[in-house]
């Protein structure tokens, strides 16, 4: 028999490695691609997300705004294909306030938005306008870029549900959730179909001769194998870094813990066809007298007393009949070592469910008593920036598709398009140096970061 080879080995079958093999094999005709996992397809971080997606992204510049529009293309093109198998919607995203003095952010976010590209704003200042709700589902013929309304009337006639000091909704349009497993697994089929191998074990080595690339070493339950390969794209997710040192490449990235709450709206407090909504003022969380004192008195509590950080958002999951909410609230991240099973704060679910009733004050219905509930998550591998990593390393032969951060759903096709782009050796679009790893090495890039602004997670 002779030795094992591959065109291509790809470390990681979470989204980024599937949507790089299904680039490569199905859209570029690459032959001979072989992923790698010690897990399943899927399961590491790519089942824990919550499936939202947006082209609502900040700059500086349009890179990210471009990279998203085109993931989004690409997500759309397969849903078509698909006979939208993975459930795409387009609801869009409704940020909301109560707070006057907000809204000419708004405004001039949305703004600042359509001229990246993220598609005109519309005002809506009296209750006659134009607006136009999203439908439940499906993701055709809808407006893109951002509404903005802050007529009181047609506030409440779309959205009665929201609290009733509600004085501003910022709706991006290009946005909305999927099923991000069954996206995965449609791509998975694709890319087996056109020849990928998909090979149960760990990759523990990266052979180079001559600062080149020629081989993977992997082992698993049948022993150690070296696959010869002339190109490695490390799609480790959260293990990036520890992937990028076998090739002693230094990847700069780290890792957030964040989860997710899903629990039952028994009382069918939120209607079934709302959007993602997001509060954007800061929150007090509501609690009854005897609970305050308690919470006082215990030090590692006291903070829940305090205000917390803009942001709580929630959106309904599951079709007609699924009474599930989801809840998340990014009010507290460190950057950690990734270690699994991952651990989550105890109280996450009460905090976020709490979060939520400023929001949407019908959910108070819950806090006596919590719904059934359920809390998972996984790490965020983030660059400085928030900017995910897709292109060459330094050694030849090699490539990194990390750096997903919370929005590796989303951006995996635009990605991977552009990984696929680099190794087929197509001409890359605009956007291509904004994701490349030696962007760090310029002195420009790097007056840019000193700056940055807004990194974009929610
Ligand atoms: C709570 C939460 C909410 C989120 N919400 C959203 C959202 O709404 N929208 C969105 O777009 N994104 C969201 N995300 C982010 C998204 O889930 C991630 O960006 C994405 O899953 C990262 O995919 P990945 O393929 O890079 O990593 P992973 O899915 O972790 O896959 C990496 C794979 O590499 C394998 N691996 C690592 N090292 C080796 C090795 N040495 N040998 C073999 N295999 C190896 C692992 O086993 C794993 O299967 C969310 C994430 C979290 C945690």
């Amino acid at each position: 028999m002779g030795a094992e080879t591959a065109e291509v080995v790809i470390c990681g079958a979470g989204i980024a490695g599937v949507a790089a093999a299904y680039h490569l094999a199905v859209r570029r005709g690459v032959r001979s691609v072989v992923l790698v996992d010690e897990r399943p397809p899927l399961s590491l971080t790519s089942d824990k997300s919550a499936e939202s997606y947006r082209n609502w992204w900040p700059g500086p510049g349009d890179d990210m705004a471009a990279l998203m529009n085109r993931s989004i293309d690409l997500m759309e093109e397969l849903a078509r294909e698909s006979d939208n198998v993975f459930l795409m919607n387009r609801r869009g995203y409704l940020f909301a306030t109560a707070q006057p003095e907000q809204i000419p952010g708004y405004v001039k976010a949305a703004e600042d938005a359509a001229a990246r590209g993220v598609g005109p704003l519309r005002l809506h200042r009296s209750a006659g306008g134009d607006y136009r709700p999203s439908p439940a589902t499906g993701y055709e013929g809808q407006p893109t870029g951002t509404d903005v309304v802050t007529d009181p009337e047609l506030i409440r006639r779309h959205f009665p549900y929201l609290a009733e000091d509600t004085v501003g909704l910022l709706h991006a349009r290009r946005c909305g959730w999927f099923s991000g497993q069954q996206l995965g697994m449609f791509m998975l089929e694709r890319a087996r179909e056109a020849g990928v191998r998909l090979i149960e074990g760990r990759v523990d080595g990266v052979e180079t001769a001559g600062g080149r690339v020629i081989g993977a070493r992997v082992s698993g339950a049948g022993g150690r194998r070296t696959i010869g390969t002339p190109r490695f794209v490390n799609a480790a997710g959260p293990h990036v870094k520890t992937v990028g040192r076998l090739l002693d490449v230094e990847i700069p990235v780290f890792c957030e813990r964040h989860a997710k709450v899903a629990f039952h709206d028994t009382q069918a407090v939120v209607p079934r066809h709302a959007p993602m909504m997001i509060w954007t003022d800061p929150v007090r969380l509501p609690w009854s007298d005897d609970e305050r004192e308690e919470l006082g008195q215990a030090e590692s509590l006291r903070h829940l007393l305090e205000e917390m950080p803009a942001g709580v958002h929630g959106r309904p999951e599951g079709g007609g009949d699924s009474p599930i909410m989801l809840g998340v609230w990014t009010y507290d991240v460190e950057p950690m070592e990734p270690r699994f099973p991952v651990e989550f704060d105890p109280a996450y679910a009460e905090i976020v469910i709490r979060g939520m009733t400023r929001l949407i004050p019908g959910l108070r219905a819950y806090v006596p008593r919590l719904p059934k509930h359920f809390v998972d998550g996984g790490y965020y591998t983030k660059t400085e920036e928030n900017r995910l990593l897709s292109g060459p390393l330094p050694v030849e032969g090699a490539y990194v598709l990390g750096g997903l951060s919370g929005y590796g759903m989303m951006s995996s096709n635009g990605a991977a398009d552009l990984l696929a782009d680099y190794i087929a050796e197509r001409p890359l679009p605009r956007y291509a140096p904004a994701f490349r790893l030696d962007r760090y090495e310029s002195p420009a890039y790097r007056a840019l970061l000193a700056d940055w602004g807004d990194s974009g997670q929610l």
